[in-house]
């Protein structure tokens, strides 16, 4: 293949990823259309989900929690004390889901989790663990907070039922049971002094652990999730919240909750979502092809893979390292920390791009084929962030937020938005298409660990 005619077709791959200002301002109007029909009953396209969280932190709230955070590519367990000026000490350790635990049993998966949660106390608060006795009644229980980035029927502050599994977990019997039941079983056969306090949507805890943390004049009134999935949550008016019954105890004289929007499920319909082959093809790789399609096209777990669809095809073809043979042809292989480097990288002869395809992929290239890589991940990391500014412009409309306060503070947890070059400038493209000049209202701050701060948040409310 020509120089120019693999650099035109670069070019046109990543053409189909543009979005116009018209698509953008489409897709937030059906996604305000789609919020309002979650907030009414159940069952909707967006499911909306009320996280029985009722206030949002002020900064100076204080203690020690326990809180694990299971939803990601990482398991983390730590422990947070709150010091009570919105500011925290964390100690946390992670590890990777082997993957045969997220395709297996609901026994096998919480049973890994609680190991995990025991290695941890063992290691960090010795003084309060008796191996041979357990915990004994006087002894201090520990509150957990139990962050579940999954979809789940949330019907008090520490009981929800798994809908469905997304982010590639397939764990079959969990679905209908009550996630925090089974991990607080694990936990009681280990004889741990451990209460699972509070059930998070990480998106809960990212809004949450930015409300404690950031500057005291403003609120928050958004949390963003842009890691390996993507979704969102914010504080809503109770009343506008038609579908929940109030009259239960807990609710009264309660004037705001928080909702977990599950936006990753946003548009599965493909009413308004932009669309390529490759979106299709990744798509069938999933378990749960036809659902969570917003994140197929937004979040870290996706991206990669969108990307090695379309250099493998263009392999095929022979138009692209075509010297070599590829180690492309493994599904999931391409991790979208490649992107990234890919799109900071703006030496003329792009050599870290050539550094990264040698190492990574293990192929050789030439300048035309590295100009061909860098275009086309442009195209699939541009069109993820402004699909992230449009739907966090349509829960900003939804909100009349603008209108109402003089700084709208969002905060945002994930990889893709910390990592990606240019993530934020881009939303911003977007948000300003969708409300115009009040963008620069918007105060946008990274919730650091918010997961397992906002956990700790959430059992402190509990
Ligand atoms: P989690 O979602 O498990 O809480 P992260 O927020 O770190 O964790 O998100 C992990 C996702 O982010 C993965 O899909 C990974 O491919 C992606 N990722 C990791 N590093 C980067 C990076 N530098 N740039 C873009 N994406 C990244
Ligand atoms: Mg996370």
């Amino acid at each position: 293949m020509t120089t120019s005619s693999l650099l035109e077709e670069a070019v046109s791959i990543s053409k189909q990823f543009d979005i116009s200002k018209d698509q953008l301002v489409a897709i937030s109007d059906e996604f305000i259309r789609l919020t309002d029909l979650g907030l009414k009953s159940d069952g909707m396209p967006m499911a909306m989900i009320p996280s029985y969280v009722t206030g949002v932190p002020n900064g100076s709230e204080k203690g020690t929690f326990l809180a694990v955070d299971l939803g990601g590519t990482n398991f983390r367990v730590c422990s947070i004390h709150l010091n009570g000026d919105g500011t925290f000490d964390l100690l946390q350790t992670k590890s990777v889901i082997p993957r045969s635990l997220m395709v297996g049993t609901a026994k096998e998966l919480f049973s890994f989790l609680a190991k995990k949660v025991e290695e941890f106390i063992k290691t960090h608060f010795e003084e309060n663990f008796n191996e041979e006795l357990g915990h004994s009644a006087n002894e201090h229980v520990y509150k957990l907070g139990f962050t579940f980035s999954f979809p789940v029927n949330q019907t008090a502050i520490n009981r929800g039922t798994l809908i469905r599994w997304t982010k590639g977990f397939d764990v079959a019997d969990a679905v209908g049971k009550d996630v925090c039941l089974l991990l607080q079983h694990e936990l009681d056969l280990l004889k741990l002094p451990v209460h699972v306090a509070a059930l998070v949507n990480d998106t809960v805890g990212t809004l949450m652990s930015r409300s404690y943390s950031s500057p005291p004049e403003s609120v928050t009134l958004l949390g963003v999730i842009l890691g390996t999935g993507t979704n969102g949550a914010y504080t809503e008016s109770l009343a506008a919240v038609d579908k929940l019954d109030k009259s239960a105890a807990a609710l009264a004289d309660k004037s705001i909750m928080v909702i977990n929007t599950e936006w990753g499920s946003f548009d599965n319909d493909m009413k308004v979502l932009p669309r390529t082959s490759w979106d299709d093809a990744v798509d069938l790789e999933t378990p749960n092809p036809g659902y969570q399609m917003f994140e197929k096209r937004v979040s870290g777990m996706f991206l990669g893979e969108i990307l090695r669809r379309i250099l493998l095809e263009l392999h095929e073809k022979g138009h692209l390292f075509s010297r070599s043979s590829t180690p492309l042809t493994t599904a999931w292989s391409l991790d979208t920390s490649i992107l990234s480097r890919v799109e900071a990288d703006i030496t003329p002869d792009l050599v870290a791009v050539k550094s990264i395809v040698e190492t990574d992929l293990g192929l050789q290239t030439t300048l035309p084929e590295r100009q061909a890589v860098k275009l086309i991940v442009e195209g699939i990391g541009k069109r993820s962030a402004l699909l992230a500014g449009a739907v966090i412009g349509g829960i900003l409309v939804h909100l009349k937020a603008c209108q109402s306060n003089p700084v709208v503070d969002i905060g945002v947890d994930g990889s893709v938005f910390e990592f990606y070059p240019g993530y934020e400038k881009l939303m911003r493209v977007a948000l300003r298409e969708v409300i115009g000049e009040d963008e620069n209202k918007i105060r946008i701050g990274i919730a650091k660990d918010g997961s397992g701060v906002g956990a700790a948040l959430c059992a402190l409310v509990a």
